[in-house]
């Protein structure tokens, strides 16, 4: 389940010194994605699995020093039952909290962490606008069950929205809004060029972009709290 370790993280779980665990596997496709060697087979292929077990020890050597822990991936919901199993290991043996990353793709997996209270935070991916979600392999009838059942804990969730501008357009987002209308913290994210899974060159957006994004937002979502990370 868990291909990378990192003991301490003062930048990935808001407000809390982490240890930060990398589960592999992911069922979308995003070309902006930088996590290649935790997407793609043949790459996950090449790292050694990490047991369970060493990284709850790791984790217990630094409590007195994390006060959480962010699981990401690729996307670790993939990881059902077993993914529980370990995060009540983390909350109740270590008594850290935990903040998961996800692509909203398993919203059965998401309903039953809420309800059994494992969860501290929730960090939540938007793509796309909903009708472009098959371009990555995504399903958005099951994220829009994510969003409905992350939408009623909204001070625990924070929706992610990455400007890559071939799958952010401005109608992209104006179709977005909709579901965006009961959370209260939304990050926008920067796309930066790199080493991607879908290596094309992609014309930026100037900071004009930004501005008029934010103020659009600040407008359709007054409640919201809008974070940037640029
Ligand atoms: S959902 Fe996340 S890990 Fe999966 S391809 Fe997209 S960016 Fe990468």
């Amino acid at each position: 389940m868990i291909k990378g370790f990192r003991g301490t993280s003062l930048i990935d779980y808001p407000g809390k010194i982490a240890g930060v665990i990398y589960t592999y596997g992911c069922n979308f496709r995003c070309p902006y994605c930088y996590n290649i060697e935790l997407v793609l087979p043949e790459e996950y292929n090449k790292l050694e699995d990490i047991p369970e077990e060493f990284i709850l020890q790791e984790l217990s050597r630094r409590k007195n020093f994390i006060k959480g822990v962010v699981i990401t991936g690729g996307e670790p919901t993939l990881w059902g039952k077993r993914l529980i199993n370990f995060i009540e290991k983390i909350y109740y043996e270590l008594g850290l909290s935990v903040k998961l990353d996800t692509n909203g793709s398993n919203p059965d997996l998401i309903k039953v962490l809420f309800e059994m209270e494992l969860l501290d935070f929730l960090a939540l991916d938007f793509k796309t606008s909903p009708q472009r979600y098959s371009e990555i392999g995504g399903d958005f009838k099951k994220v829009a069950k994510t969003f409905e059942i992350a939408e009623s804990k909204p001070e625990k969730v924070e929706i992610r929205i990455t400007f890559y501008p071939p799958l952010v357009s401005q109608k992209d987002l104006e179709d977005m809004l909709p579901y965006l209308r009961n959370f209260k913290f939304i990050a926008f994210q920067k796309y930066v060029p790199g080493k991607t899974l879908e290596r094309k060159e992609v014309p930026l957006y100037s900071q004009d972009f930004y501005i008029w994004a934010k103020n659009l937002f600040k407008e359709k979502l007054p409640h919201a709290e809008i974070v940037e990370r640029f």
